[in-house]
């Protein structure tokens, strides 16, 4: 695809494995892409294949009206923008945040960029590298709607899906954490199902298939849960928490009777109780969220 606009070239401040396939389907899009990075070195294939390597960030956002930054956080992120020199340079230019960190800190960056009239559009991948430049990538966006018009062309180029979620800048970071809520805290129940299984003589090859099995009746569950919990009724009615609770009991003692650090199902496990302590064991599990987060 090749993208031929007056916004047709493309700054990525950030050259790990992210910024570098960000930079890389940019080029492949036809865009005039210019690429700094902390470490030199980083640029050399990308330079290679066409991209100007600038000597600093200040001289890498001067080329282009758009600056895409993706780098490990944002105290990363300010130590590279938020110094006179770039932000100088950024005036009157737009700024995408693709870096991950929390809602808050989007929200000041956008304040900051604001305050140095940069238009500032913060946003979250929530794909591997490998996906960027495919139909399998997956952005999302927030900031003012009409900068996300403005560059949405060229951010498309990136390939996938792009969704702008809304003027409010902390936005993406919110789905992005939430979503790695979901990802991380299966992948904890992952790597100590595979211990427990492993300490009674199943590999993780034969448990494999059913593991693919119980991980697909989730998302169904989300659907009822999220109108459960967004109308604030958890219906125990199938599975209520005094099972929930028992299950997870059994998971503890097996667990521990084998040595094994059961402390991840253990807060699940103390979530259930005192749920059911304060008097909603027949509710379903989906009601310790009004216990983590009362209205
Ligand atoms: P990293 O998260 O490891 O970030 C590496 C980049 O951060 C490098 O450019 C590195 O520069 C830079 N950096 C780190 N510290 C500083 C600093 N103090 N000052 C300046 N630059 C610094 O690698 P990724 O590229 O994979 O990730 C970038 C972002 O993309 C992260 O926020 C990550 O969460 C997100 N992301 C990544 C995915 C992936 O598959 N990799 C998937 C989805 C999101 P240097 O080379 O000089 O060390």
């Amino acid at each position: 695809m090749s993208v031929s606009t007056p916004q047709s070239a493309v700054t990525v401040l950030g050259l790990g494995p992210m910024g570098r396939a960000l930079a890389g389907a940019f080029l492949d899009a036809g865009l005039a892409v210019t690429v700094w990075n902390r470490t030199r070195g980083r640029d050399r294939e990308l330079v290679a294949r066409g991209a100007s390597g600038a000597p600093s960030p200040e001289a890498a956002v001067a080329a282009s009206p758009l600056t895409v930054l993706c780098v490990v956080d944002y105290d990363a992120a300010h130590a590279i923008v938020r110094r006179d020199a770039v932000a100088a340079a950024l005036k009157g230019r737009t700024l995408v945040n693709l870096t991950a960190d929390t809602p808050a800190r989007a929200r000041d960056m956008g304040a900051w960029a604001s305050a140095h009239g940069i238009g500032y559009l913060d946003g979250a991948i929530m794909t591997p590298s490998t996906t960027i430049g495919t139909p399998n990538a997956v952005f999302l966006h927030s900031g003012p709607e009409e900068l996300y018009r403005e560059h949405r062309a060229v951010l498309e180029t990136l390939g996938g899906t792009h969704t702008h979620l809304g003027a409010d800048v902390g936005r993406a970071a919110s789905y992005d954490l939430a979503l790695l809520d979901i990802f991380w805290t299966a992948m904890a129940g992952y790597a100590h199902a595979l211990a427990l299984a492993k300490a009674e003589g199943v590999t993780a090859q034969e448990l494999a298939p059913f593991a693919k099995g119980i991980s697909a009746i989730l998302p169904p569950l989300f659907e009822q849960g999220a109108r459960e919990a967004d109308a604030g009724v958890f219906s125990g009615d199938i599975n209520p928490i005094t099972s929930a609770a028992s299950s997870m009991r059994h998971i503890v003692q097996a667990s521990e009777e084998r040595g094994i650090d059961a402390s991840v199902m253990r807060a699940a496990e103390g979530l259930a109780r005192r749920v059911i302590g304060l008097g909603h064991g027949g509710d379903g599990f989906l009601r310790v969220t009004d216990l983590l987060n009362p209205r």
